[in-house]
């Protein structure tokens, strides 16, 4: 069924009508729960500055089956994978916030400026929080590459409004087939969306599954702990790679229906069926209560109980590049001298 003009989108199992909802958890964070945050909030001290050390090393030519990872920073990573260049979530303003003088401000320069950037073929965006859908970075993306650009239901607009000539709107399992070695298929998440109390909720919010040549990347966006990682893995199959959010946890009553804590992304790394995981969302915008190294920290405590290490679920610095063999991949190869060295 779809309803009149003022509502494109049918009636679903996360759609009503007038608002996008999680099937998972219908009532997510309530208005009394957000006042009593918004009062008792005690976020930990961050440092005002952080200095990235990685030395940034790009443009290795790939072979079919070998996917570039650069950890840009927060949920910005850059994808470069059967010939195309892909980013996610990028953000490269000095606030995740509406205005220029408030909201939380980056502690560290991203990975990579955008002055730096290779060729980009394909945006995804997971949802328009402002610490995924910064819209000065995508404008100065467009201009400079043109890139086709793919958003939930309801944020099309926004980025036809910067002049984007193609933006693709995804609902939940759509695809997005590119070429017969390349497709996008927008997942679920468990989240929530909006740029002011007037937009909660409005257009939709979710994961993306790249699948080259048959070879699954996911791409967590941000995300509470739900069955939805289950469900990715149940339909598409096993993940080879996962970029998997773990950061913005504390406090634990409130942030647990919207955000997971390490704990809970080992847990989605394993119903992902992921041979590997890669930590983001972390490090850069302080946006809870915890330490600025504690998602680091407890994403360790969390893998011993479970057997895990590194080799199962790590984090890169900013700005740091791993490529791994897709198919074959069970072990990260780090940097790109050590990579030509295997794969050549
Ligand atoms: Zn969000
Ligand atoms: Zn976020």
């Amino acid at each position: 069924m779809t309803i009149g003009c003022s509502s494109p989108y049918k009636i679903s199992d996360h759609f009503d009508g007038k608002r996008f909802f999680n099937p998972t958890a219908p009532h997510g964070q309530t208005v009394g729960e957000i006042i009593k945050y918004l009062v008792s909030s005690r976020p930990s001290a961050w440092p005002r500055e952080v200095s990235n050390d990685q030395k940034l090393v790009l443009n290795k030519a790939l072979s079919d089956n070998e996917v570039a990872v650069t950890f840009v920073n927060h949920a910005t990573v850059l994808i470069q994978v059967q010939g195309a260049g892909i980013l996610t979530d990028p953000v490269w303003s000095e606030r995740a916030s509406p205005v220029s003088f408030a909201g939380p401000k980056r502690v560290r320069r991203p990975g990579i400026e955008l002055s730096e950037l290779p060729q980009i073929d394909f945006v995804i965006l997971s949802h328009n929080h402002y610490d995924h859908m910064d819209l000065p970075t995508l404008k100065a993306l467009n201009e400079r590459f043109s890139p086709t650009f793919l958003v939930p239901l309801g944020d099309r607009e926004k980025i036809d409004n910067l002049g984007a000539k193609q933006v693709i709107e995804l609902d939940w399992w759509q695809t997005l087939p590119v070429s017969s070695d390349l497709e996008f298929v927008f997942t679920p998440t468990q989240h929530f969306s909006g740029r002011s109390p007037f937009t909660f909720r409005k257009s939709l919010w979710g994961s993306y599954v790249i699948k080259s040549k048959g070879h699954m990347i996911y791409f967590g966006g941000d995300a509470a702990y739900s069955a939805h990682f289950t469900e990715i893995a149940r339909r598409l199959g096993a993940m080879d790679l996962s970029f998997i959010p773990i950061g913005a946890y504390e406090p634990r009553w409130f942030m647990k229906s919207v955000h997971m804590n390490p704990a809970e992304a080992v847990h989605a790394h394993l119903d992902l069926e992921s041979k590997k995981s890669i930590g983001i969302h972390f490090g850069t915008f302080q946006l809870t209560e915890e330490e600025i190294d504690r998602p680091v920290i407890d994403l360790e405590k969390a893998m011993k109980p479970r057997d895990l290490n590194e080799a199962d679920f790590s984090t890169l610095k900013e700005g740091q590049t791993q490529t791994f063999l897709l198919g074959g991949l069970s072990h990260p190869v780090n940097g790109f001298p050590c990579a030509s060295r295997l794969f050549e």
